[in-house]
Formats: structure tokens, C-alpha cells, sequence
């Protein structure tokens, strides 16, 4: 039996497992297949591909790349990259180096709503390189200012709240070339998770394909079946090979356990079906 997980996160960007320890859970939830796909960044790799050989599972290197789209964030996943790659780490370096420059951002705004020593404080939840909201969203539950991670996202970090700070990330043809010349797969992340009209959806799609993108995550975490039938009709009609992800972030209440997602349906091909 083969299960495929190929979207999660670990300590490397805004997950709180290390590689190893994301590595071991998926294993003992019974994945087989597994894409460890941080965002903006590939640091954690080394030591997911040696747990995954230590386990007899197969690791798909990967990445979550940000990008700003017609006013929108979007999330391009890439699959099979060569991480050694350096177009593609040119580019996620400067993505972290924006992040840094937000960081600062964010955490001006909050101290202006009042919030003191945000940016040391999201600081002792990240990684060095790896600077994101998720961050900033532990340190404002952890003082109190917020009950749990929904809460934050919904009174802090947002658009007209404090510490809000749009976003400036790389452009899709950037993401889709960075992927491309390491050799990977350009996969849509969680698709139906964007607040835009289908119309825009439809738009995103349709460039991203000409750009040379070529999967979309049909199935994301605890996507409601509709939703994942939705994507699926979106997938054949965009001729888009289809992937699948939990989008693991954490044991917590509140996130997709690794493994955990809605089947594929039968009438889409799945992105790994062009592996060998
Ligand atoms: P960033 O890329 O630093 O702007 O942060 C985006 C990350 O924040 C996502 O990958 C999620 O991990 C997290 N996030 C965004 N919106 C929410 C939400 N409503 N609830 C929980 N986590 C969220
Ligand atoms: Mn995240
Ligand atoms: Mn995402
Ligand atoms: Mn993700």
C-alpha cells in the first residue's frame, strides 16, 4: 500500500516537528510517500531524507514558494526539486530576506497597537533562516493577547488589523522557472483556500499552465469532499496533473494530522503517476 502526503511543514519554516520527528509521525500514520515542502526554504531536507531512509520511506524534496499574484498571496508547491540548485536558492534567499524586512514590519505595527518585543519574541519560535506569521501568532497566544492560532489570524496579522503588513513575494513566473530549473513539478497549493472569485481562480489556473505549471493540489487537509470534487473538475478541465497534501503544520488542536486528507477521485492522474 502506498500513501502519499505531499505538503507539510516542519521546524525548518512554520512547523513545530523537526524533519526527523515530521518524518517518524507520517511513517507511523502509515505514509509511504512524503514531500517536505517548507516554506521558502529547503534547510530541513538533509535531515528528512536520512529519517526517511532510516524508515524505508520515500522523501520528495520540495518547497512551499510565496507569491504575490494580482493583489493575492498564493502558494506554488514545488515537487522533486534538485535543492542544490542554485537559481532556485537565489531565489528562496531573497523570499527570506523579504520576510526579515517584514518581521521588522509586523513587529512595528504591533508595537504601535501596543504589543512590545514582538520581533525577539516570534524570533524564539523560528528557525534562523525562516521568519514567518506563524511566529508571531505563538508569541501573541503564548503573552495572552490571543486565545489560540484562529484567534490571531482572525484579531491580529489580517488585513485591517493590527500588525498587518501586505505582501511583496516573488511573481508566479518566478516561482514556476525557479522550480523548473531544479528540475521540479509547479503544483497550485490548496486551491479552493484563496479568497477570490472563480472567475480569478479560473485566471490563476489558466496562466499558471502557460507559465509551465503543471499540478494542482486537489486535495488539501480536511478539504471538504465537495470542495475536493470541485478542484477535481478544475484539475481535468485544466489539464492539471493532480496532487494531494495535509498541509501538516503541528500536533495541536486546530491543524491536519500528516497522512490525513481526502482521496483522490479516480477521474483525475496523479502527479506521481509521471514518476518513476
Ligand atoms: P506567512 O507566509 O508568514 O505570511 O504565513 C502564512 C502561514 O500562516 C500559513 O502557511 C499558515 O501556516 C498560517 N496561517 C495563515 N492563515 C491562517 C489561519 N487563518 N489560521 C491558522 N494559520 C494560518
Ligand atoms: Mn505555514
Ligand atoms: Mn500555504
Ligand atoms: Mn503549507
Amino acid at each position: 500500500m502506498t500513501q502519499y502526503d505531499l505538503h507539510t511543514h516542519s521546524t525548518a519554516s512554520d512547523g513545530s516537528l523537526s524533519p526527523k520527528e515530521l518524518v517518524l509521525r507520517a511513517h507511523e500514520n502509515g505514509v509511504t510517500h512524503l514531500a517536505l515542502t517548507d516554506h521558502d526554504g529547503t534547510e530541513g531536507m538533509e535531515e528528512a531524507i536520512q529519517a526517511a531512509q532510516d524508515n524505508e520511506m520515500t522523501l520528495i524534496p520540495g518547497v512551499e514558494i510565496s507569491v504575490s499574484w494580482h493583489s493575492s498571496t498564493v502558494h506554488i508547491v514545488g515537487l522533486q526539486l534538485d535543492v542544490n540548485n542554485a537559481q532556485l536558492q537565489q531565489g528562496l534567499a531573497g523570499l527570506r530576506d523579504y520576510r526579515r524586512q517584514r518581521a521588522r514590519k509586523i513587529a512595528d505595527k504591533l508595537d504601535k497597537a501596543g504589543i512590545a518585543g514582538a520581533l525577539e519574541g516570534a524570533g524564539q519560535y523560528a528557525s534562523e533562516t525562516m521568519l514567518g506569521r506563524v511566529h508571531f501568532a505563538r508569541f501573541l497566544v503564548e503573552k495572552g493577547y490571543a486565545k489560540d492560532m484562529k484567534d490571531v489570524f482572525k484579531r491580529f496579522l489580517v488585513k485591517n488589523k493590527p500588525g498587518y503588513v501586505s505582501g511583496d513575494w516573488a511573481s508566479l513566473a518566478e516561482a514556476v522557472s525557479w522550480i523548473q530549473a531544479a528540475g521540479g513539478q509547479a503544483v497550485i497549493a490548496h486551491p479552493a483556500r484563496y479568497k477570490m472569485t472563480n472567475t480569478k481562480r479560473r485566471k490563476l489556473l489558466a496562466e499558471f499552465s502557460s507559465l509551465g505549471g503543471v499540478g494542482l493540489e486537489v486535495s488539501s487537509g480536511n478539504q471538504h469532499p465537495e470542495e475536493v470534487r470541485t478542484m477535481a473538475r478544475l484539475a481535468e478541465e485544466f489539464n492539471l496533473l493532480a496532487s494531494c497534501g495535509s498541509d501538516f503544520h503541528s500536533p495541536d488542536k486546530g491543524w491536519n494530522d500528516v497522512g490525513q486528507m481526502t482521496a483522490l477521485p479516480p477521474s483525475v492522474t496523479p502527479i506521481w503517476t509521471q514518476w518513476q
